[in-house]
Order: C-alpha cells, then structure tokens, then sequence
C-alpha cells in the first residue's frame, strides 16, 4: 500500500495530498537554495512515482523555474509558502518538509552543497536554545 502525505501553504489556500513513499531527503546547502528559501538549507523530500493531488487552491500556486538549470520553486502566491514541485525531469515529486502537515517518517538522507554552506551556519550546534522566545 502506497503512502499517503498532507500538506497546505501557511495561509490554508493550497491544500494538498501525495501517494507515494519518499525515497530521499536532502538539506541542500547551495547558494540557489539559500536565496529561496532566505535560510540555511532547504529541506527536501523526493518521492519517484508519486501522485500529487491539488485537494485546494491549486491556482494560486506559482512555480518558477531558474533558468538553464534544474532548480524550481514552487510556492503560493498568497503567502509565498513552498509547495511540491512535480520534476518531469527526473520523475519525481519534490515536496518541502515544512509544507507536510502529516508526519516526515524518514530522516534527512544527506546534507548535499555543503561547500557553499554560509559562514554564520557553520556551528549551530554552539547557539543557545529555547522551547519559545528566550525570557527576559
Ligand atoms: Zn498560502
Ligand atoms: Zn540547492
């Protein structure tokens, strides 16, 4: 039986559902995916042969497509949340992690870029953590 995975944008416009199983996810360091994401990585989960479903809103969403290369960006129009991607290119559907609403069952296959990782992420592990905002 095919998994299936729920999604939607920050403002509740696009909805959507996808059957298939993920096979890798990757947190690209590049500098492509830093401009899109306006972070560190981008998270991605790549699911071959998968079926994506627009449940809502599928006309607000908008992909744009960098030129002479392979990187596209799928988001709404709204609120500029990341959405799925269908890459005929390499057949697979490319989904965000942060745009599922059902659980991520597998755990980041690799960081790839790593070279083009930007100089303030380079230890993370060093800044102090909050459950919420730090007190005053
Ligand atoms: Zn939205
Ligand atoms: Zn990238």
């Amino acid at each position: 039986m095919t998994t299936q995975h729920q999604g939607s944008c920050l403002c509740q416009a696009v909805k959507f559902s996808l059957s298939g199983d993920f096979t890798s996810f990757f947190l690209c360091h590049c500098s492509r995916c830093q401009k899109d994401t306006g972070s560190v990585h981008a998270a991605n989960l790549f699911a071959p042969e998968a079926t994506l479903n627009w449940l809502q809103g599928e006309t607000s969403v908008t992909t744009y497509q960098h030129a002479n290369t392979r990187h596209s960006k799928s988001f709404c129009k709204h609120c500029g949340s990341a959405l799925p991607t269908v890459a005929a290119s390499i057949g697979c559907v490319v989904v965000p992690a942060g745009c599922l609403d059902s659980e991520v069952t597998i755990a980041p296959t690799a960081k790839i870029f790593v070279k083009s990782c930007a100089s303030w992420a380079k230890n993370l592990n060093a800044v102090p953590s909050y459950d919420g905002l730090p007190e005053e």
